[in-house]
């Protein structure tokens, strides 16, 4: 997704500075950590940084030319003084580390300067770790590590300690709708799912789904019901919306379209119409932005991520959502 600079200067500003500010002035750290979800581009940024490092024909003091032969061995893998690695299995083990070890005692093959990156950096063994521990004790002024994970909070202490911790925020859905509209997604389910998911694999088979199109008219419709007749609401449950959202995970999704709906009447109290999700609704949710106070209306959402809460523990789902409906019919005239 991330193959170049300029387009991580894009999707995360904050790494794109942090790492340009060591390269060019010269304070690359012995040890980062790159963390943050799964797809905010950690991987893609980490081959970057490593091209940055070794380029032979590096522009504006970092950004790496791609084409000359050690940016080439880097993408492919081939680098002698580049080592990546990986999970063997489910966790990365001390042997692993130790190969690592022996390799970084050799001189540099090729430069002065040596890089390893350990991917999903939290799958260490405790043995592991620890080897890992005492190699980033002694740092060698030549050697940079760049450990990347998306689960920070298992990262020991200790190694934390020794790395300087770069931050990948989750993309703006922006972005990921625009991904979308180039794989064919029509602009308008490209809104709703660019706020559901930031997985592409996702996200398309959402997009061919019937009953995901079907899903989100319903959502709109208990919408409706809840605002001009919220009595009939728990009958609409009953009679249709139980027949489609069966499963927890698709329960799930309906609070998620739920609660974007409730979302797009916060934007219209705070005049922010070009976030809106569902724009169809704009005329409906410009008269019900009225007659809900902006208090009355955080209640109303944090009802429904409560219910997604609830949603994860072994709950009744009949349940569950007769007792939403019911709490978002309270307090206002119509939702
Ligand atoms: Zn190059």
């Amino acid at each position: 997704m991330i193959g170049k600079w300029n387009e991580l200067e894009q999707i995360q500003p904050d790494v794109y500075r942090m790492l340009k500010n060591s390269r060019i002035k010269n304070r690359v750290a012995h040890a980062y950590l790159f963390e943050g979800g799964k797809g905010t581009g950690k991987r893609e940024a980490a081959l970057l940084f490593a091209k940055s490092l070794f380029c032979e024909q590096i522009t504006e003091g970092i950004v790496p030319c791609d084409h000359c032969v050690n940016c080439k061995r880097i993408q492919s893998g081939n680098h002698p003084d580049v080592h990546v690695l990986e999970p063997d299995g489910l966790s990365i083990k001390k042997e692993q580390i130790q190969t690592l070890q022996e390799e970084f005692s050799k001189k540099a093959v090729e430069s002065s300067k040596k890089l390893y990156a350990i991917f999903h950096a939290d799958k260490m063994t405790n043995q592991a770790a620890n080897s890992l521990l005492k190699f980033l004790e002694e740092p060698n002024r030549e050697t940079t590590a760049i450990l990347v994970t998306e689960q920070v909070q298992r990262i020991l202490p200790t190694i934390l300690s020794r790395c300087q911790v770069i931050s990948f925020k989750p993309l703006s859905p922006i972005y990921f709708k625009e991904t979308l509209l180039q794989n064919g997604v029509s602009p308008s389910n490209a809104t709703v799912i660019s706020h559901l998911t930031q997985n592409l694999e996702e996200a398309l088979q959402m997009n061919s789904q019937e009953w995901f199109a079907q899903a989100q008219k319903i959502m709109v419709k208990l919408y409706e019901t809840l605002r001009s007749n919220p009595l009939k609401a728990l009958l609409y449950l009953q009679e249709e919306w139980f027949a489609h959202f069966k499963e927890k995970e698709q329960i799930d999704r309906g609070l998620d379209l739920l609660f974007l709906i409730y979302k797009d009447l916060l934007h219209v109290q705070l005049d922010k119409r070009n976030q809106l999700v569902f724009n169809h609704l704009e005329k409906v949710l410009e008269h019900d932005a009225l007659l809900i106070s902006s208090q009355r209306l955080a209640e109303k959402m944090s009802v429904i991520l409560d219910a997604k809460k609830r949603l994860l523990s072994n709950t009744n789902t009949q349940l569950l959502m007769e007792q939403l409906v019911l709490n978002l019919q309270e307090g206002s005239s119509f939702v």
